[in-house]
Parts: structure tokens; sequence; C-alpha cells
């Protein structure tokens, strides 16, 4: 395990969170910044630019999906979840090198090349593979809008909502200013 995320889900969760909203900084801006990104992972990958683009592509409906995932969300929440980020995954699954694998070692899902498009590969194959076992649903993005950072779910009914206790607690102090903005309105 990787800081509480599973390790088949530790590129996912790390891919997802190449764009940190609090902090306004995002990995995949240049393909100088993404290179850096990939040596940080130990993957020294060479990034073409549409490479990039695929990235980009890619990490947009992660997130979508992810987002989906906090099926608890109060109405009228901020979403950045439109019903065709499956189709988009879809459409990207198909373009990327990847098959079914059988080996002495067991059966499984392998980039069929390098690069950019096969690290890609992998992290579709892993979502694949969390799905079947369960875990997929757990890796979620905090509701809170300044933070939207991408977090494994350890909780025993998989029932969080915030990647943390400042989230939560920034959260619920807003809501409880607004209540109080509305107690006295009507006062
Ligand atoms: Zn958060």
């Amino acid at each position: 395990m990787v800081g509480g995320v599973p390790e088949q889900l530790a590129l996912v969760e790390a891919f997802a969170n190449t764009v940190d909203v609090e902090e306004g900084t995002d990995e995949l801006t240049s393909v100088e910044r993404f290179g850096r990104w990939l040596s940080a992972q130990g993957r020294d990958e060479p990034v073409a630019p549409a490479d990039l683009d695929l990235a980009w592509q890619l990490r947009a409906a992660l997130r979508l999906e992810l987002s989906s995932h906090d099926t608890e969300a109060p109405a009228g929440e901020p979403t950045e979840v439109p019903g065709d980020h499956r189709a988009e995954l879809d459409r990207l699954a198909e373009g990327l090198p990847l098959r079914a694998r059988f080996t002495d070692g067991g059966v499984g899902l392998a980039p069929t090349a390098g690069g950019v498009p096969g690290l890609l590969a992998e992290i579709v194959a892993a979502m694949v593979l969390a799905e079947r076992d369960g875990t997929w649903a757990r890796l979620k993005i905090c509701r809170e809008d300044s933070c939207r950072w991408t977090y494994y779910d350890r909780s025993k009914n998989s029932s969080k909502c915030w990647c943390g206790a400042s989230c939560g607690n920034r959260n619920k102090t807003r809501a409880y200013r607004q209540r109080r903005v509305v107690g006295s309105a009507r006062a």
C-alpha cells in the first residue's frame, strides 16, 4: 500500500492528482512538465505533444468517473459529472495498447507498448481490475470545491466525501454560516 491507497491504484491516484486545485498547479500543462512528473514516478518516458494530449483527455474522463463515486453529493452541489464520461473512457481505452495476458503467474491485463501510451494503458488496466475487485468505488474526489483532491476512502461503509478532516470542517463551518445568514434574514 502507498499512502493508504492499494498498490494497484497508486498510479491511478497519482495521475488523477496531477492537477492540484488548491495549489493551482497542473503537471499536464507542457511536455516538459509532464516529463518531469513521469521522472518523479520513476518513469523516464519520452513525451510527444500527442502523448500530452492523450494524457490530458484520459485524466479529464478519469476525474469525471471518480467524481461519480461520490454517490451522495447533495443536489445543487457543483459537479463534474456529465453522463457521457463513460463513453469517453471507452473511446480512449479503444486506442490504448492493452491486451489480456496469460502467464504461469496468472491472468491479467498488460500494455503492449511502452512510452506514455503504455503507461496510460496501465492506468486503464488498473481501473478495470479495481472495478472487478470492488476497490474502484473507493477512489474518490474530495467534495470540497477548493480541494478536489483524489483520495482512497478506507471508511467502513465507503461513506467519506471529503479527503480529510480539514475539508470536512471547512464545509461544515460554511454550511453553519449559511444557515445563520438564512436564519437572521428570516428574523
Ligand atoms: Zn479535500
